[in-house]
């Protein structure tokens, strides 16, 4: 497997064994949305791992004492439209309070560069934590992009979280981003030459919204 420095894979057995699940094309959407809100929950117990504490002091039923909550601005998930959508409701069991940005996404047909048709993000971004949420990172472009945007509105600490990388997403986020870190529950072999993963999930927005 490729060694990227930008990548943590989560190897964790109930994460594996859901993704399996998610695979397999057999699967129905019933049960794909269950598992991509779930396994992003698995997810994003590891990917939170390191939020900061701050000390604080608590009345006990017999005693006072020091005990530790999150310090500084409420955590910002930003899901990228539309599929990242279907894993904002993992995270938000875990970190109910946590805040919720939107960015939507289109490539300019002449330009060929990306453009935000819909942005909005809570403000004072500087002071945040933002975690993106996009189940599958392909060639990077959108992931990279929704970086760009956010830095452009100021947040300062990016995370990004995928279901399933390809290398060539990984690649590209580590060139553009080498400060995001990406986190995925696997990194497949390539992609083909629509841009899908392979062997990937298949189209991760169809299979949870039931379109095409
Ligand atoms: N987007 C998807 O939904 N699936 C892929 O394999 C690649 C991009």
């Amino acid at each position: 497997m490729t060694n990227f420095r930008n990548l943590t894979v989560l190897s964790h057995p109930l994460i594996q064994h859901k993704l399996a699940v998610l695979r397999d094309k057999g699967t129905s959407k019933k049960t794909f949305r269950a598992l991509v809100e779930e396994i992003s929950m698995l997810m994003g117990y590891e990917v939170t791992k390191d939020l900061k504490l701050e000390p604080v002091e608590i009345d006990t039923p017999l005693e006072r004492m020091t005990a530790h909550k999150m310090s500084g601005k409420k955590l910002t998930i930003v899901p990228v439209l539309r599929a990242g959508l279907g894993m904002a409701d993992g995270i938000l069991r875990l970190v109910p309070s946590a805040r919720v940005g939107h960015i939507g996404l289109y490539r300019d047909h002449v330009t060929l560069e990306p453009v935000d048709y819909y942005f909005k993000i809570p403000a004072e971004a500087e002071d945040r934590d933002f975690i993106v949420l996009d189940p599958m990172l392909a060639t990077g472009g959108s992931a990279a992009a929704a970086v760009t945007f956010l830095r452009r509105r100021g947040a300062g600490r990016i995370r990004f979280v995928c279901l399933v990388a390809a290398p060539e997403g990984v690649q590209r986020m580590l060139e553009e981003h080498p400060d995001v870190h990406v986190y995925t529950a696997a990194l497949d072999r390539q992609l083909n030459e629509h841009g899908y993963i392979l062997p990937g999930l298949g189209d991760a927005g169809d299979r949870l919204f039931g379109t095409r």
